[in-house]
């Protein structure tokens, strides 16, 4: 790491740091260690304290590997959540953008990736074992595959909708609303919202 010119080390090491997040150039990385500055001490702590509690105090949901706080999620939790419609998604993250939306009432299970034999991922390398347990269960009516526009993305769709087809769950994909190439994470919670709502049968599509 080298230290900014001119900028005292503490200062320059924030900057440095911010620097590296996600959106974060050098510029607004200084505006922000400078904003830090101007607030208090107390602040300031709080907000270190989030940061270096984060890893320790969140975890994967046991059963459907979405983010979570203790060994179940709270959608995994909560009751009034309809558990025989399942919601297959890649990431963690992709649960938080479809709960935006705020019409989806059932559950989820995260996959942890998708199928990408370029890079050595394989059914093994995913959460697949877990949702045969849950897909097994006679409770279990319906799987949606939101899985990413992307390449990748549909073979793992493709290969979901393969393995469970002779079983009794009906599977359904979001529609193309969700433009080509597109990953969950980068849509507005309308096109997620609607993409679900207008999900097709999956042997409907094409
Ligand atoms: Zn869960």
């Amino acid at each position: 790491m080298h230290l900014l010119p001119g900028m005292p080390a503490p200062l320059a090491r924030l900057v440095e740091h911010l620097g590296t997040l996600p959106g974060i150039g050098q510029k607004s990385a200084m505006r922000l260690g400078l904003s830090l500055l101007n607030k208090s001490a107390e602040e300031v702590k709080q907000l270190a304290d989030c940061i270096s509690e984060l890893h320790e105090a969140m975890g994967f949901c046991e059963q459907c590997g979405a983010f979570a706080e203790h060994e179940h999620c709270a959608i995994c939790n909560n009751l009034r959540r309809d558990a025989s419609t399942i919601c297959v998604v890649e990431q963690p993250v992709d649960v938080l953008m479809l709960e935006r939306g705020r019409g989806f009432s059932g559950c989820y299970h995260v996959l942890h990736g998708r199928l990408s034999p370029i890079d050595g991922l394989g059914p093994d390398q995913l959460r697949i074992a877990s949702l045969d347990r849950r897909v097994a269960d006679k409770d279990v009516q319906e799987l949606i595959l939101a899985t990413s526009a992307t390449v990748d993305g549909e073979a793992t769709a493709h290969f979901l909708a393969r393995r469970y087809a002779s079983g009794h769950v009906k599977i359904s994909r979001i529609s193309r609303g969700v433009p080509e190439g597109g990953e969950l994470e980068y849509l507005d919670e309308y096109t997620l919202s609607r993409a679900l709502d207008q999900r097709v049968v999956w042997e409907q599509r094409l």
